[in-house]
């Protein structure tokens, strides 16, 4: 790739992508912020302007709607609110910051809602602050339209394109249907944070820290993607289009030949078993791949079934996605977890109160215990769908003894309330404990005796351990998954669970690299949950490995002292496993597409 439309930035999915791309502005309920280049500052006024138009259009409609169904006067207020849009001081004054400040108009807006709701915040007098809030609200509707003009534009097509956004964003991972994007790149975001998670598990190439890439792109231009090695190149010419086009047919090859081996079962040649889980976030999910060649789905995310709806879901609406999930796995088994939001999972229809610390605030099992009414809905909706399948139920952000405890009594209460109104309900449900706070693993052997099964959500035990926030760019190379504290607390969790004869497995995103799992095998794990695009790959180191090598590599492992060492060691299980493979197709595109690839997007992390 020519170096100078070549920008590195760090992979967080796997794959190549070739296409247009299409700059999400906006995000809704995120007001986005990105430079404007000089060149554009015309065009940035004139989206500005359009926005007041449109507003101003808007406004005349609702004006012509209130007075004919009550009357001149009670619509004298849309009036007023066209007049305050219209006020060419004001609209000056936005052009000039879009000019001075070289930001957005969406950016700009912004500002001057804030200085009205500051000023609004100085006045006193609940009727004076009242009459004053009247003066952002056409400005309200202007942002609105600035943020949803874009979208609505895009969303009516049907071409595919390569989404490029200033942050990584759950939003961002579901602008438009999965099928139309090709892969993103963005300017920030997390390796692990929930944005990279869904595009990781919708297996869309992705690329994140690429500096200044908004300001570098321009809507529609031609880009490839290299989401092993964190590349995006711009304007690519024919030749390099030729080249990543011969990467993406052996990609492709790898991936048939791998199929080939997906419906035989996840075990060593010497009778081992690792059991090969997928990570689901919707019942979409599940056209995604095979549910044969899985053993279950170790984590419904259930919360991103909430996030697609404008309110909280009925108990018979979750009970038929419930039941959609359990049926489509055809016995076998599906772990539930309920509803983990807080940080940066929120519900547009549920506020929850701003916290200086998100990451160690109201989230996750917190809120339901909090607010139980939305766990007993969640459950009953559970509970009704049991006998459709094998139901788990897995607790997110347990941190103590004493919630799980507490859920138990809610879920007796549940069954015993669905009994006694005539539901059939399975009669053995396991409920598990997600291992993600430090403090559940340090009181691990007492917590055993609650739970049925435990999972590492070694996504937030990383970050929690380390003290490293997983969607901060800043601290990204601090955030080491191969930490030697991270090994030590996985270790100690397969030999507690062993100890105490439970299942034990990992559904961090950790787990979806086949060097890691085949470490996690070593250490006594019994499963693995992972994005479905890396199931198998996975199956096949699995059978590729025998136990005893396992073992051996997580005792190496174990003993390094330092992520750098870890990750050696890691790379030397890639290194071998390539060596091993007979087919073709499977030799060529590992030892040009992973080995080394990989292991480039950890160095960049150090
Ligand atoms: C985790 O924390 O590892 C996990 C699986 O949960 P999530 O990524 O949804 O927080
Ligand atoms: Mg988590």
């Amino acid at each position: 790739m020519a170096q100078q439309r070549t920008i590195k930035g760090t992979a967080v999915a796997p794959g190549l992508a070739l296409g247009a791309a299409h700059i999400v502005r906006a995000t809704p309920n995120v007001v986005p912020t990105w430079t404007v280049p000089g060149e554009e500052i015309e065009r940035e006024s004139a989206r500005l302007q359009e926005a007041v138009d449109l507003a101003t259009d808007e406004l005349r409609r609702r004006q012509r709607l209130v007075a004919a169904q009550s009357g001149e006067k009670d619509a004298e207020i849309f009036s007023f609110h066209r007049h305050l849009l219209n006020d060419p001081t004001t609209l000056k004054k936005l052009q000039a910051s879009i000019r001075d400040q070289r930001v957005n108009a969406e950016a700009c807006v912004q500002q001057l809602i804030e200085r009205f709701k500051r000023t609004l915040s100085d006045l006193e007098g609940d009727n004076v602050r009242a009459y004053a809030a009247d003066f952002s609200d056409p400005w309200r509707l202007v942002l609105d339209l600035l943020m949803r003009h874009e979208h609505d534009t895009i969303a009516s097509g049907s071409g595919k394109v390569v989404l490029a956004a200033a942050e990584l964003t759950p939003q961002v991972a579901t602008y438009l249907e999965r099928d139309r994007i090709l892969a993103i790149v963005t300017e920030t975001g997390g390796r692990f944070s929930h944005g990279a998670v869904l595009a990781r598990s919708f297996g869309i190439p992705c690329v994140i820290g690429l500096p200044n890439l908004i300001a570098r792109l321009e809507q529609g231009m031609r880009v490839c993607v290299d989401g092993d090695r964190g590349l995006l190149q711009l304007r690519p010419e024919q030749d390099d289009v030729d080249q990543f086009l011969q990467r993406l047919a052996r990609r492709q090859a790898r991936h048939k030949a791998l199929a080939l081996h997906a419906a035989l079962p996840s075990e060593t040649p010497d009778g081992q078993r690792l059991l090969v889980m997928a990570n689901i976030e919707s019942v979409r999910d599940l056209d995604t791949f095979d549910v044969t060649h899985t053993d279950g789905v170790g984590l419904l995310r259930t919360e991103f079934l909430y996030m697609e709806r404008n309110q909280f879901p009925s108990e018979d609406e979750q009970y038929r996605l419930y039941c959609q999930v359990l049926r489509r796995m055809e016995g076998r088994p599906m772990a539930l977890r309920t509803l983990d939001i807080g940080n940066d999972k929120q519900l547009p229809y549920f506020k929850i109160p701003k916290e200086s610390n998100p990451a160690l605030g109201w989230r996750g099992l917190r809120i339901s215990l909090q607010w139980p009414d939305l766990l007993r809905v969640q459950l009953r909706a559970a509970l009704r769908a049991s006998a459709q399948g094998q139901l788990r139920i897995l607790l997110p952000m347990v941190s103590s003894v004493e919630e799980v405890q507490e859920v138990h009594r809610i879920f007796d209460d549940v069954r015993r309330q669905l009994q006694e109104q005539g539901y059939e309900v399975a009669p053995q449900i396991p409920v598990g404990a997600m291992l993600e706070v430090p403090s559940s693993v340090l009181v691990l052997e007492q917590l055993l005796k609650e739970v049925d099964f435990v999972s590492v959500g070694t996504n937030d035990l990383v970050q929690y351990l380390l003290a490293a926030d997983r969607d901060n760019a800043w601290v990204a190379k601090l955030y080491d998954p191969t930490h030697p504290a991270v090994l030590w607390a996985l270790g100690h969790i397969a030999r507690c669970a062993r100890a105490a004869g439970k299942p034990s497995s990992v559904c961090g995103e950790m787990a979806g690299d086949y060097a890691t799992a085949l470490m996690l095998l070593g250490m006594g794990y019994d499963a693995v949950s992972v994005a479905p695009n890396l199931l198998n790959e996975i199956k096949y180191a699995v059978r590729r490995t025998p136990g005893t090598e396992a073992v051996e590599i997580a005792r190496e492992a174990q003993a390094e002292t330092t992520g750098e060492g870890v990750r050696r060691v890691l790379q030397q299980v890639r290194e071998r496993l390539h060596a091993r493979q007979v087919d073709h197709n499977l030799q060529e595109a590992a030892l040009n597409e992973n080995g080394l690839e990989i292991d480039d997007s950890s160095k960049k992390r150090e």
